[in-house]
This record gives structure tokens, sequence and C-alpha cells, in this order.
């Protein structure tokens, strides 16, 4: 089905919209968690995940947000793992348990002593930038990369964020530092423990050449991956086919995620499902029945 044909969108608007990777202020979103819901709500959406970057610290604002604008609302995490290309997998809590991942103080600790790294690397590149204002862009939420950024541009040390991924915090350049990052099987073994269900993110940025995929995704379904995210703004028609043909050669669930982070990604809009997806509810049912 071609979502763009509006005798299909109508069957995918009856079915709701349903994105199911959005990022807030608890990590590198700029919307709140209440107004990533109060938004998501005006642009039509039905379901929403908020799966912020190693942390879980805006999901009850926004399941309050939720319950208030009667947006369903799912809480999730998006865990960063160990690869060579860039690895991440989302875990959803699709039923409102009170466990969390244990895996989430390891993986901040990672952050925090990375982020360290980036500052000292700035300033002996240079650019002025403290470790108070870090903090404070970040607000308190998980401090990522596009925070670095938006200071930068800001000062008027670039003219976008892009830029500054391009020339200074990309793999690769001058004031890249390496995360540590999770072991992909004990990631999926995190989210499955807490019986949250596992999902892998945006499986292009991985960076595996076809023939090296089954191998790759056997290992993973073996030790419970349930979901993956065939849907990406990152994806375009040709790799969405190829992953939503390898979801049904390994039984996984393919699901929509436009990876929303507001200003911070100002090309990726709230509704983005609406157009380049055509999951509708069933999926959470799908995923629900998955659960370890
Ligand atoms: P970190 O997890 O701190 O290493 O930062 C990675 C995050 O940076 C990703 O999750 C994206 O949200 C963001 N990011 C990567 N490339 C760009 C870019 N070119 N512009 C804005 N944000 C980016
Ligand atoms: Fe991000
Ligand atoms: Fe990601
Ligand atoms: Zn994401």
């Amino acid at each position: 089905m071609n979502a763009s044909n509006p005798d299909d969108r109508h069957e995918v608007s009856f079915r709701g919209l349903v994105d199911l990777h959005c990022h807030s202020t608890a990590s590198d979103g700029s919307f709140s968690p209440t107004e990533l819901a109060e938004a998501a709500i005006k642009s039509g959406l039905s379901t929403v995940a908020l799966t912020d970057h190693d942390t879980v610290e805006g999901v009850s604002e926004f399941l309050t947000a939720c319950h208030r604008v009667e947006l369903q609302g799912l809480g999730g995490v998006e865990l960063s793992l160990e690869h060579i290309g860039t690895m991440h997998l989302l875990g959803l809590n699709i039923d409102g348990l009170s466990t969390v991942p244990a895996a989430l103080e390891e993986l901040q600790a990672f952050r925090r002593e990375r982020n360290k790294h980036i500052v000292d690397q700035l300033n002996q590149l240079g650019y002025q930038i403290s470790w108070e204002e870090v903090l404070s862009e970040s607000g308190g939420g998980q401090i990522g990369r596009p925070h670095f950024a938006s200071i930068l541009v800001r000062k008027g040390y670039f003219k976008n964020l892009d830029m500054v991924f391009n020339i200074l915090l990309g793999r690769g350049c001058p004031a890249y530092a390496h995360k540590r990052r999770l072991d992909p099987i004990k990631g999926v073994k995190a989210i499955i423990d807490a019986g949250w269900v596992p999902i892998l993110a945006h499986p292009v940025t991985i960076g595996l050449t076809p023939p090296r995929w089954p191998d790759f995704l056997r290992a993973l379904v073996e030790n419970g991956l349930v979901g993956l995210e065939i849907y990406h703004p990152r994806h375009n028609p040709e790799t969405t086919a190829f992953f939503a043909k390898l979801a049904q050669k390994f039984g996984l669930i393919p699901t929509a995620g436009s990876d929303f982070h507001g200003l911070n990604k100002p090309h990726i809009p709230l509704d983005w499902v609406k157009t380049n997806s055509h999951l509708g509810r069933e999926t959470i049912e799908l995923l629900r029945a998955r659960r370890s």
C-alpha cells in the first residue's frame, strides 16, 4: 500500500496514526513531554511512544499529558548499543509496568564520561563552551551532541546543527569523542527483563551490506528481538522494502517511527507517519502479543 494515495490515507487514519519513536527535552528533543503530547494530538496522531536516549525521565509527565489530551501514550526508551555503525534499540513499555531496564544508569554514566571529553576538545580547538552552559542547555535531561551543537550555533560559530555535526561532532571529526555503549545482546535482554518489547531502530544506520543482514538479525532474534523499525526518515522506499522483507523472514513486527526531535531536527514534522507509514494501532496489539 502507498500511504500517499488518498484512499489509503483514509484507511490509515481510520486505523490510527501510530508513531513509536519520539524524543523530548528529557534527551535531545526540543519539546517537553507535555508539549509533545499536546502537539501530537493536534497533528492528528492516535498513538505516540516517548523514546528518549538512555532515559525514561520524561515518561511519567508524558503519560499524564497524554491522558489529559486523550492521546494513547506509551512509555519507552532508545538505547545506544555497541557497533561499528550507529545501532539503537527501542524498548516499549506497552503495558505501563513500573519496571525500568537495568542498563540505563550504566548508559548514562557512559554519556557523562564522553560529554566531558567533548567540552575539553572543543575548548582545545578554541571554541568557548563551558560545562555549565551544556548543563543549562540540557535542562537537566540526558546530554547529547545536539546540545553542544545548539550552543555553538547560538554563539555564532556555525549556521546550523548539521554544519556542527559535519565539521566538528560527527564521527571522525576533531571534537568527536567515543561513547561507550551497551553490548547488543545485553541491550535486548535488558529490555525483555523489564517486561518491555525490544525493537531495532532505524536499521539502515547500522551500515551492514545486504548479505550480512540475515546472520546479524538471527543472533538478535534468538535473544528475543521482537520488532524492526521499517518506516523511518533515514529509510528510502528501497531500504524500507528491504527491511520489510527481512522482518517477514524473521517473524519481526514492522514498526514506524518519525524520530521526532522538534527544532533539533526541523526537517521532520510531528505528523511524519501520516504520509510515510501505513501501520495503524494493530501494531501495538501485535507487539503486545509477543511480549515475553
Ligand atoms: P549522542 O547520542 O549524544 O551521540 O548524539 C547523537 C544524536 O545526535 C542522534 O540521536 C541525533 O539525535 C543527533 N544527530 C546526529 N546527527 C545530527 C545532525 N546532523 N543534526 C542534528 N542532530 C543530529
Ligand atoms: Fe537524538
Ligand atoms: Fe536513534
Ligand atoms: Zn531516536
